[in-house]
């Protein structure tokens, strides 16, 4: 293994790099720029981009590009090489300021949602300098947003970016009226854990729906699935190995914090963790984790799924989403510590979570949602389509006291008796770990567990953010204008705690249990993207998110819009590949292993063998019938592709896709797995799930 601390980072122009290489007064006045906010100077501009230059080339670029994340969920790039052709026919390697601050990618090819019409096809994009610059391909990335050209916001990052600010200011607010003389900042620091699926990459291309649609469309259960529990956390193949090392290599070069890698429940399934760090740089960090992630696999002879649900039957993968503030000096405010009855600021800022989770339930379902996802939710694999908040006896019980009005006890730590001689007993951590919930405080941070795995972070922050701002600012308010700032954060605990506690559920979430119990309290059940998107729009929304100066309605609007039109389209490619794969290659082998079975059955007639209860006259009467029905759910799903009517608008399309297509493509799919089963793996026409679950 190389030196780490030699290679991380070593492609990043990063702090360290820049305070070598920027004269004193333009490294300081960059750093006003990121920690204060301040508006960038042309010449300070020029001097980052000329050292920025000669410290990539140095490194073998040739390149830049404007890196940015478009509503696409993934990121974008246009190169442009440093080459500048002189009069004299030289040429001399040049960047300069404005090409730094300032890129005009063409945005008519990025959705916008009917905000951008294609004939005012100029957008913007603009440094980010919160986020550092990096190699990547021998291309100098430099992190930015993107706008069009009347400023409406066309990227993920901006919103996450204001968000941050929100909460931040909020945050700063309420601490100084509760007394915190310190504070100058909140920082929101998130760390995402990322599951995907590795599978071997010639195997893969054998699967036209792999390839197409980044899930398997058909396939039978295989016999061994996930059911003996003996891939979670098991030994790491010698091949997975080999990619998880060289992955680590590859993104502590860009200065990604990998941490903690290990198998996940299903087989082939695999899990990284980062260190955590601030919102924006986790979600840049996310992104290209993402990307590295898929370039290893390949390198290896692996192909890295990163879809929601690439085989039915097993696991999907999820992200997990670690949530939480800290200030400047250090604090974290979901730190219980050791007496959390005692813990003031622990507390108001629980309490303005539980508020801000119940009263945006909707939108943080809306951030989870998409096509892919749908499959997971509420599959007994991750948690219902029902956002609720995990937080354990203990706290449960002080916010109990809290609400009655009281100062519940402290409880000592109570400690796990190994039982063993040689083992220290350890100090047991205040809650227990619950993996069937949506949001479960973990100690001293929120982990959001139903986001997809090939999902933006960036959404789920923007909304966490967002909401708790929200509540921070209306309890501020509160507390400026009484008497008594100890007496009303009491009330207000005790208030908050009645209205919201609904949001509280510490059982277990994949329970049908739990989904009664939900309906009862009157939480949102948003099964399907369909469903949830259409609240985006809802006026308690628009309201939130322009008080916060996060969207405006036109951008909530175009959101939803492309939101609703992606899960259209996904699942339109996915019918139409399901389609091709019936007619051309599942339908052909079918007819052909029926051909040599029927071959049989004449030939066992012919030696007069053949009883009513010969084997392969049996297996052919089976087929055959399959065969039809198969054919005819062929043409169902057909006919509910071509009836999707082409005007309807977003929110009638999306309920068709729900409501027709996927049954139509359920049909199709039942008939063509219990095919499956029969036909002989000489004719079937791709590799099973066995071999590609099995085969790394
Ligand atoms: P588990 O698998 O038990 O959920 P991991 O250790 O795999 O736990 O992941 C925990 C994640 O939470 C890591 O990415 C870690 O960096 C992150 N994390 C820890 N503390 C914080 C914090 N204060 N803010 C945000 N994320 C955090
Ligand atoms: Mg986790």
């Amino acid at each position: 293994m190389r030196d780490v601390p030699e290679i991380f980072g070593s492609l990043v122009f990063n702090d360290d790099v820049m305070s070598a290489r920027l004269p004193r007064e333009i490294y300081e006045s960059l750093h006003r720029t990121i920690e204060e906010g301040k508006s960038l100077d042309i010449t300070v501009a020029n001097a980052v981009a000329a050292a920025m230059k000669d410290w990539a080339i140095e490194k073998g670029a040739t390149h830049y590009t404007h890196w940015f994340q478009p509503l696409t969920g993934i990121t974008a790039e246009k190169h442009d090489s440093f080459l500048s052709p002189q009069s004299d026919g030289r040429v001399i390697m040049e960047f300069s300021g404005k090409e730094l601050i300032k890129g005009e990618p063409d945005a008519s090819s990025f959705p916008s949602g009917g905000l951008r019409e294609t004939f005012e096809a100029r957008g913007y994009t603009a440094w980010d300098p919160t986020s550092y610059a990096f190699i990547k391909d021998d291309s100098l990335c430099i992190p930015t947003i993107f706008c069009s050209f009347g400023g409406e916001v066309l990227d993920k990052k901006t919103p996450l970016l204001r968000s941050m600010e929100a909460v931040n200011a909020k945050a700063v607010r309420l601490l100084k009226l509760m007394g915190d003389e310190q504070v100058t900042r909140v920082n929101t620091t998130v760390g995402p854990e990322q599951e995907y699926f590795l599978v071997d990459k010639e195997t893969y291309k054998k699967r036209r729906d792999l390839v197409v649609t980044g899930r398997s469309l058909f396939g039978a259960k295989p016999p061994k699935g996930q059911e003996l529990d003996d891939h979670y956390f098991g030994v790491i193949k010698p091949r997975v190995m080999a990619f998880m090392q060289e992955l680590n290599v590859e993104l502590w070069k860009l200065g990604v914090y990998a941490k903690t890698e290990h198998n996940e429940a299903a087989p082939a399934q695999h899990e990284l963790a980062p260190v955590f760090a601030t919102a924006n740089i986790a979600a840049d960090h996310n992104q290209l984790t993402m990307e590295i992630m898929k370039k290893v696999a390949d390198k290896h002879g692996l192909t890295c799924l990163l879809h929601e649900k690439p085989f039915a039957g097993v696991n999907g993968s999820g992200k997990h989403n670690n949530w939480s503030l800290s200030t400047n000096y250090g604090k974290n405010l979901f730190k219980p510590g050791k007496k959390p009855q005692d813990n003031k600021t622990f507390l108001v800022c629980l309490c303005a979570v539980i508020e801000a989770v119940d009263r945006s339930q909707d939108l943080l379902r809306i951030a989870s949602a998409s096509a892919g996802n749908d499959h997971r939710l509420g599959a007994a694999e991750a948690p219902p389509a029902i956002i609720s908040m995990f937080l354990g006896d203990e706290l449960t019980e002080i916010l109990d006291a809290i609400e009655r009005g009281e100062h519940g006890e402290n409880k000592k730590a109570e400690t796990v008796v190994t039982g063993v001689e040689v083992l220290p007993d350890f100090k047991k951590d205040t809650t227990d770990r619950n993996r069937t919930s949506p949001l479960a405080f973990t100690g001293n941070k929120f982990e959001f567990r139903m986001l997809g795995s090939s999902f933006s972070i960036a959404d789920v922050n923007t909304v966490l953010n967002t909401a708790v701002a929200d509540s921070f600012d209306r309890l501020a308010d509160r507390l400026e204008a009484c008497g008594d700032v100890e007496k009303e954060l009491d009330k207000w605990m005790s208030e908050t705690i009645t209205a919201h506690k609904r949001i509280i559920y510490n059982g277990n979430n994949y329970t049908q249990e739990w989904v009664k119990e939900a309906h009862r309290r009157g939480l949102y059940e948003l099964k399907t993207t369909a469903d949830a998107v259409p609240l985006f729009v809802n006026e308690k929304n628009v309201e939130l998110f322009t008080k916060h100066k996060i969207f405006t309605k036109s951008e909530i609007t175009s959101r939803c819009e492309i939101m609703l039109e992606n899960y259209c389209k996904v699942l339109h490619i996915e019918a139409l590949t399901m389609l091709e794969m019936a007619r051309k290659e599942i339908l052909p082998a079918v007819i052909s292993y029926t051909n040599d079975v029927a071959k049989n059955v004449k030939l066992r007639k012919e030696i007069g063998v053949c009883s009513e209860n010969d084997a392969a006259l049996s297996l052919c009467r089976k087929l055959t019938v399959l065969t039809d029905t198969l054919y005819a759910k062929t043409a169902e799903l057909d006919s509910t592709v071509n009836g999707m009517d082409r005007t309807a608008d977003s929110l009638e399309a999306s309920a068709y896709c729900r409501d027709r297509l996927v049954p139509a493509m359920n049909a199709l799919r039942s008939v063509a797995d219990e095919l499956e089963t029969l036909v002989s793996d000489k004719h079937w026409p791709y590799p099973t799930y066995s071999e590609l679950l099995f085969n790394v």
